[in-house]
């Protein structure tokens, strides 16, 4: 019979969906979910003791911090409780079942993907690896704002919240009872319970007591009235207070006493409760970095590498530091607050949400920082203005440095930092000028002499030949779209490397960095590549150049607009020619990036797109080919097909996209007809031209067909 105040709430459809999944999901590695409930008792605990800071009496609900786990084998039900913030009705409805975060959606796209379980809480849907080993869970909880609630479900679409007329006053906090499924019985055990807990949250900075059923043998009065049942003794460490009441009894009835076996409960501590980062960095071992590195962070794999250290003098403040092993799901995801560094003053745990503490392109660093200095009474407010913690940032990304400096020195592990955070050291060049320096030394390219593993710019300078001075890079799409790139030809004929900036951020990044070492960086798809070139070279150069004066002319002519002119090129050695864009415009990667994230408003698109020129290679037969039709007869419009025809292969072998695909098509199949043989009649032409354009044909696809 439901009570009469109870309420029905139908969970939100992607929180069935996932309760369903963890139900039903064939899956061992069960355990994990006391990590969840105790982190998040942990996480209640602080929210009530930062309020305290401002307000000491939100703590006279319930004065001592403290987190509970109690098995009842007769019931077969796990109680978890805290002493935390509790929750109103409200937080009942939203926050366990009504509105989907978007790590549920995320969440059950990973565990399709081949994820982890155990991987839950990294996506804030922590709570219902409860239903794991649980057929049924009842939230009894007390938040200083509101009355007593019990929250209940047994899955299957739906939850109730009732005013909670039945169970004692709990003060403040959470009680989480969980109905332990018959094949589960084993989570009802107190040495299981003990050994998870040991394993996953040794380093909650609260007390965790566990309720152990003891034999004891006790001396009690002959004509103990039958009924009179084992010695409750719950809370704290109650061994103590047990004896002294046993003192009593003894003193009174002296004569009649006998001893018998009773079973008392006792709270047994289980954790260290000294936060890890106070002690000396030299007695910590990795393994409990590693602990509590998974169990503050919700990660499941152990931290790729960690500094610990204090600083000390004008300010003081202790710190560690962590690296994960990969990236999170949603690192880039702007509009999810970052919170991996938690800050504490003396001890006490402030926020986990204070951007001041470390810029954002380390925002996947995760650590803690205790302050000696800070005020313990701080708002949120303050911290934004506050001097320190400035100063604070900084040491932090000092320290983020060496780190990585570290890491570097292991090719194995800065692999996975590389592939996992690269793209954060890219930002960091982009954003922090003091450091810039430093982080391009982290930098790691392919290129045309790296193919397999990738090269530091000081793998690039040590193998510079003689007589080459830039460093020389190209960016584009993907290591594939510019390893066959024409503009690499000559640069590989002169044994010079090119680095291959293929992620996009590339673009923005290296725009930033002028020079290395004093070698400056040079995209080679841009207008005024000087290569370093002997005086013959140039000699043969400006021969080159006047003998292709009117072919440029004829090609600018042709081309009209399409093009800001044409040259001759030093770049080609097989291809016939490509399209360079100015020095200062966009490179064809960038106008691609650009129209991809359709943020171009067209004047900066009209601005910024680049004139291009059409380079040409004299020692080309097509070319050359060219040259002799245009001498012959300027007027021939085959040649003025083909030199379109020349531009748009261009187009695409130098990264850009061909605009009008239809004009394109119709010209290849005229001169597909001429090869054939075909005669091209007037009425045939024009129906050509109004052919659909042939969409799906990708990029590629036509390339071959032309190159
Ligand atoms: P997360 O803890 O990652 O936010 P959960 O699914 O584990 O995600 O929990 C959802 C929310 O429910 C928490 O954010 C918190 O507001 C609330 N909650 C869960 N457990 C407790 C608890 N023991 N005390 C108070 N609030 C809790």
């Amino acid at each position: 019979m439901p009570e009469p105040n109870t309420e029905t709430f139908a969970f939100q459809a992607e929180i069935n969906q996932l309760m369903s999944l963890i139900i039903n999901t064939f899956y061992s590695n069960k355990e994990i979910f006391l990590r969840e409930l105790i982190s998040n008792s942990s996480d209640a605990i602080d929210k009530v003791r930062y309020q305290s800071l401002t307000d000491k009496s939100k703590l006279d609900t319930c004065p001592e911090l403290f987190i509970h786990i109690i098995p009842d084998k007769a019931n077969k039900t796990l109680t978890i409780r805290d002493s935390g913030v509790g929750m109103t009705k409200a937080d009942l409805v939203n926050n366990l079942g009504t509105i989907a975060r978007s790590g549920t959606k995320q969440f059950m796209e990973a565990l399709q993907g081949g994820a982890d379980i155990s991987m839950i809480g990294q996506f804030g849907v922590g709570f219902y690896s409860a239903y794991l080993v649980a057929d049924k869970v009842e939230v009894i909880t007390k938040h200083n704002d509101d009355e007593q609630y019990i929250w209940e479900s047994s899955a299957g679409g739906h939850f109730t919240i009732t005013r909670d007329t039945v169970n004692p006053s709990i003060g403040r906090g959470t009680i989480m009872r969980l109905v332990i499924k018959e094949d589960q019985q084993e989570y009802l055990e107190v040495a299981r319970l003990k050994s998870i807990v040991k394993k996953h949250s040794e380093f909650i900075n609260y007390p965790i007591y566990i309720e152990e059923v003891k034999e004891k043998e006790v001396e009690q009065e002959e004509e103990a009235k039958e009924g009179e049942e084992a010695v409750e003794a719950v809370e704290e460490k109650d061994e103590e207070k047990t004896e002294e009441e046993e003192d009593e009894k003894t003193e009174k009835d002296e004569k009649k006493k006998k001893t018998v076996k009773e079973s008392v409960k006792e709270m047994v501590l289980l954790n260290k409760t000294k936060p890890l980062w106070t002690r000396n960095p030299e007695e910590v071992t990795e393994e409990e970095y590693a602990s509590f590195y998974k169990a503050f962070s919700n990660d499941w794999e152990d931290h790729l590498a960690v500094k610990h250290f204090s600083v000390e003098g004008q300010l003081e403040f202790r710190a560690m530091l962590f690296v994960p092993s990969r990236a999170p799901f949603d690192l880039f995801e702007s509009k999810k607050k970052r919170n991996n560094i938690r800050l504490y003053v003396r001890r006490v745990f402030i926020t986990d949400d204070c951007e001041e503490l470390i810029p954002e392109w380390l925002s996947f660093v995760k650590g803690v920082v205790d302050s000696e200095d800070l005020p313990l009474n701080i708002s949120r407010e303050i911290l934004q203005q506050n001097k320190i913690l400035k100063v604070i940032q900084k040491h932090l990304v000092k320290k983020c440095l060496e780190i990585f400096t570290e890491i570097a020195e292991n090719k194995e592990k800065f692999t996975k930092f590389y592939e996992a955070f690269g793209k954060n050291i890219k930002l960091g060049i982009h954003e922090d000028a003091a450091n810039r320096e430093k982080l391009a030394g982290l930098l790691r390219f392919h290129s045309t002499k790296a193919a397999d593993e990738m090269a530091s710019f000081k793998d690039y300078i040590t193998r510079m030949p003689e007589g080459q001075k830039n460093i020389y890079y190209i960016t584009g799409e993907s290591k594939a779209a510019v390893e066959r790139s024409p503009f690499l030809e000559a640069l590989k004929k002169k044994g010079f490397e090119v680095l291959f900036m293929v992620d996009p951020i590339d673009e923005y990044m290296v725009q930033q960095l002028k020079d290395i070492e004093g070698h400056k960086l040079v995209c080679v798809t841009k207008e005024g590549l000087e290569l370093e070139e002997t005086e013959e070279e140039k000699a043969a150069e400006e021969d080159k150049k006047k003998d292709f004066e009117t072919v440029c002319k004829k090609i600018k002519e042709v081309l009209g607009d399409k093009i800001e002119k044409a040259a001759v090129s030093k770049l080609l050695s097989r291809s016939p020619c490509i399209l360079v864009t100015s020095a200062f415009g966009w490179s064809a990667n960038m106008e691609r990036i650009m129209k991809a994230q359709a943020l171009r408003d067209s004047s900066m698109a009209a601005y910024m797109k680049s004139k291009k020129t059409m380079e040409i290679n004299p020692d080309h037969a097509i070319i050359k080919s060219i040259k002799a039709r245009v001498e012959e007869d300027s007027e021939d419009s085959t040649t003025n097909d083909l030199i379109h025809l020349l531009y748009e292969t261009a187009l695409i072998t130098s990264g850009f996209t061909l605009e009008d695909t239809s004009d394109f098509a119709s010209r290849i199949h005229r001169m597909i007809k001429l090869g054939l043989g075909i005669e091209d009649s007037a009425e045939e032409a024009e129906t050509e031209a109004i052919q659909p354009t042939p969409a799906a044909v990708p990029a590629d696809a036509k390339m071959e067909e032309v190159d």
